[in-house]
């Protein structure tokens, strides 16, 4: 046994079960108004009993939270290289600003008049992902990537419309991430799905055989989900636009090519961009997060509003463009994320944007490299900013699985990378290292995955019933996810 399956974790009891009647955490004072019994005004929708809170003192809450914090994961706690998802570390100079009252106490229903800094922030941040992206029309509103997809899609739905150009297919390779399809079904267009080559591409003799006028659009990730550069980028949106369509880009990946490369250079009409992955607001948890929309001048008038625009005596004022689609989102969006994306891009300058992308893509080709060999690479070519392994020659010699694999990360106190997906690659194992890791933090990763790889060879079984150092071991994930049991009920 390594040292790593000696210690068993404690678990705590949850709050509930911690304190007594009598603890308080505060005293409130007397009532000075008449007391109401509330119930005449709910009628059958009052509560029959007093709900079952937790009765603590304030140092129980401190200690309850303090230890919550302490058995979760987070990028502030080690490495994360959870590949597709850019966990890198988020610089606390933008939860600064955010934070700021000026920006965190701003009301929605404010006169413009009344908050032209924050405004002047969104058009700054406009302004930016327009160049950056290379499409110069810009739309904050978007709440995540997913919906970001969504509003692009409608969009282009919208300019066909407008030309009087009944479309009902979209393309979508095979690597593509499960959002994508989603997003074509609620646009109530069909997928049809294009193969990928022998080199991680789009296949274009496939995506040739795919093309008519019956097609509105193809959705290309790019890098795509393997990590890869489409090499024929150029020649895919020209047959594309060939037929009428558009082209979009899943822009998830921004990280890999900020200020190197632009998606508007290489053909695309329209991206998402996911600001809680590339532009530094913390995610993972299903936080607020947002995914502006950058298009062309031809597809602007179609953004959602509103969109700010700057006025020739240089005030700042929300428009709704002339065709819009409508509003998919309340307000001006999740502002916090624009603040922290805006001062991260800021903070930064054109060139810290530019080193982002290449000590993104540097730190992925050394694990890549490192890795080789012990490990089996999915496509040998250079990455991006993350590379698939897969572990398919593990399972067939050893009957080790990749889960069994990231599982055993835990206890090396490494976040897991991204497993079984992209869905074309067996036991797939996806690992994004970002930016913002150091070259020890890399290798003590290669330490962790060579010792493992000798695992699999030396102790197979062991393997299978990782981890063994984290509060709860191997859960039953399918029943997580079926029947998930997340409410505590008292004991009657
Ligand atoms: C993360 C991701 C998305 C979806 O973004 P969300 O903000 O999670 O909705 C879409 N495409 C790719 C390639 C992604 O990695």
């Amino acid at each position: 046994m390594s040292e790593h399956m000696k210690r068993e974790a404690v678990l705590r009891p949850l709050i509930f079960e911690t304190g007594s009647p009598e603890s308080r955490c505060i005293e409130s004072p007397a009532l000075d108004i008449p007391d109401v019994d509330i119930s005449s005004v709910l009628g059958g929708f009052a509560r029959a009993q007093q709900p079952h809170l937790p009765h603590v003192t304030e140092v129980e809450i401190a200690r309850h939270y303090e230890h919550l914090a302490s058995v979760n994961f987070g990028v502030d706690s080690g490495f994360y290289p959870l590949g597709s998802c850019t966990m890198k570390y988020n610089p606390r100079i933008d939860e600064w600003a955010c934070r700021l009252p000026g920006f965190a106490g701003a009301h929605p229903y404010q006169p413009a008049e009344t908050v032209q800094g924050a405004l002047g922030l969104m058009w700054g941040l406009q302004e930016a992902l327009g160049e950056i992206s290379g499409l110069p029309a810009v739309s904050l509103q978007p709440a995540a990537g997913a919906h970001g997809e969504l509003t692009a899609l409608m969009a282009i739905r919208a300019y066909h419309v407008a030309n009087g150009d009944v479309r009902a297919r979209v393309i979508i390779p095979d690597s593509a991430h499960g959002t994508n399809p989603a997003t074509v079904a609620m646009c109530g267009y069909s997928v049809t799905q294009v193969p990928s080559n022998e080199r991680g591409g789009v296949d274009l003799e496939a995506l040739k055989a795919a093309l008519d006028t019956d097609v509105a659009a193809i959705m290309l990730t790019n890098p795509n989900t393997l990590g890869l550069f489409e090499e024929n980028i150029s020649e895919i949106n020209r047959l594309v636009h060939e037929v009428g369509a558009l082209a979009f880009c899943d822009g998830a990946n921004l990280n890999a090519i900020l200020g190197r490369a632009r998606p508007g250079d290489m053909g695309f009409d329209a991206m998402h961009i996911n600001l809680h992955k590339t532009f530094a607001t913390p995610h993972g948890g299903g936080g607020p997060g947002a995914g502006p929309v950058c298009v062309t001048e031809a597809l602007a008038e179609f953004l959602p509003g509103p969109v700010i625009a700057r006025d020739s005596d240089g005030s700042f004022m929300p428009v709704t463009p002339s065709r819009s689609i409508g509003r998919v989102k309340s307000f001006l969006g999740n502002f916090g994320v624009l603040v922290r994306a805006y001062t991260y891009i800021c903070a930064l300058g054109a060139e810290g944007i530019r080193d982002v992308a290449e000590q993104a893509v540097l730190s992925a080709n050394y694990l890549k490299e490192r890795l080789r060999g012990t490990y089996d690479l999915a496509y040998d070519r250079t990455c991006m900013h993350e590379f698939v392994l897969s572990g398919e020659r593990q399972r067939k010699q050893h009957g080790v699985r990749t889960l069994d694999m990231a599982k055993r990360l835990l206890d090396h106190g490494v976040h897991p990378p991204t497993v079984y997906f992209p869905l074309i690659v067996h036991e797939a194992i996806m690992i994004e290292p970002t930016e913002t890791e150091s070259l020890e933090v890399l290798d003590g990763f290669v330490d962790a995955m060579l010792a493992i790889a000798a695992e699999v060879e030396a102790d197979p079984e062991m393997l299978h019933a990782a981890p063994y150092t984290t509060p709860v071991r191997r859960l039953d994930e399918a029943a997580a996810v079926k029947q998930p049991d997340l409410a505590w009920k008292p004991a009657e």
